[in-house]
This record gives structure tokens, C-alpha cells and sequence, in this order.
């Protein structure tokens, strides 16, 4: 399961850098999703609570911030938002809104990152 393995990721990744820090205790942690990782945030959160039970994270603050998708169109050099329907979310294919080409970049959207972890040190 995607979200499994990636909220499995994000778990160590934190757990990591807590220590790396020593932390007491870990406060709150803010995730960036984008949305052609066809992640779904929802059951991302649950999978963390479940994941993050026993550990320094169990009491921590999880934010999941979406990213929008940017794209840059080779076609007509539009750059910005692109909407996803529903049905396009899934099979991953971004068009250009402006001229509806498929010949593009995507500037942003894939990431799914740690941004923001906030611990609490002991002296
Ligand atoms: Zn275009």
C-alpha cells in the first residue's frame, strides 16, 4: 500500500532527526503532500497515528499540508495551477489549461516531504 510505506518513511525520518537532536519530545511536525502523489491525506493521518503509537511522536501535532500542482507548458510557456478532477487524480494526466497540450513540466506537486519538526530538548 502507497500510503503505508510512506507514512512508514515519514515516521523514521522524524524519529531520525529527533534523535539526531535529542529530543524529549516531539511537538509537531508538518508534512508537505503534493497532489500527484496520489497520496490520500486522510488515510495518511491514520496510518501516522497508528505508526507513531509508543513512539516520541505519539502525542505530536501532525499537519499535512497539500501542495498544489504547477506545471510550465512546452506548448504555450503557461506556468501556474493546473486542477485535477477526480477522475484525472488517478490515471495522472495533467494537461495544460490553457491549451490543453500534455507536453509539460511539473514544477511541483510529486513532493511528499518532512517540512517542519518541532521537539521539545532537554537541557
Ligand atoms: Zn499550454
Amino acid at each position: 500500500m502507497h500510503e503505508l510505506s510512506m507514512a512508514d518513511a515519514i515516521v523514521k525520518t522524524v524519529l531520525d532527526a529527533a534523535e539526531k537532536n535529542q529530543a524529549e519530545e516531539i511537538l509537531e511536525v508538518t508534512i508537505e503532500v503534493g497532489k500527484l502523489t496520489m497520496l490520500n491525506p486522510e488515510q495518511l493521518k491514520f496510518l501516522l497515528d497508528v505508526l507513531t503509537e509508543d513512539t516520541l511522536l505519539e502525542s505530536a501535532d501532525i499537519i499535512i499540508e497539500e501542495i498544489p500542482v504547477e506545471i510550465k507548458c512546452n506548448s504555450c510557456s503557461y506556468t501556474g495551477s493546473t486542477n485535477l478532477d477526480d477522475s484525472d487524480h488517478y490515471l495522472l494526466i495533467v494537461k495544460c489549461p490553457e491549451c490543453g497540450e500534455r507536453d509539460l513540466e511539473v514544477i511541483s506537486g510529486r513532493e511528499c516531504n518532512v517540512k517542519n519538526i518541532k521537539i521539545e530538548k532537554s537541557e
